[in-house]
């Protein structure tokens, strides 16, 4: 295990950063009809932060139109990622060469 990093200043320090990261406190967005979405800042041992989401979304009773609720869901999550993703990355540095 490699050396403890110290708690966070967001690190809500309590029996949840035990476990090689760092936890904030839940953030909790509720929609009633709609679900419910929670995040939570976490940095791992490695000082490599994340936001980790867990949601609960409502379904169609039916289930085709169900289908197609879980299909956006894919769509839309991918999406999410890949932004954050891209955000998250170092911005390229120049060489300061120019092209020839
Ligand atoms: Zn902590």
């Amino acid at each position: 295990m490699s050396r403890r990093l110290p708690h966070t200043e967001w690190c809500a320090r309590d029996h949840r950063c035990n476990l090689r990261e760092h936890r904030s406190d839940e953030i909790v967005v509720t929609l009633p009809g709609y679900g419910r979405a929670v995040l939570t800042r976490v940095a791992d041992e490695h000082g490599r932060e994340y936001a980790e989401i867990r949601a609960r979304l409502a379904l169609h009773p039916v289930e085709p139109a169900a289908r197609r609720q879980l299909q956006a869901v894919l769509a839309d999550l991918r999406d999410l990622v890949t932004r954050v993703g891209n955000a998250a990355r170092p911005a390229p540095r120049h060489s300061g060469r120019t092209a020839a």
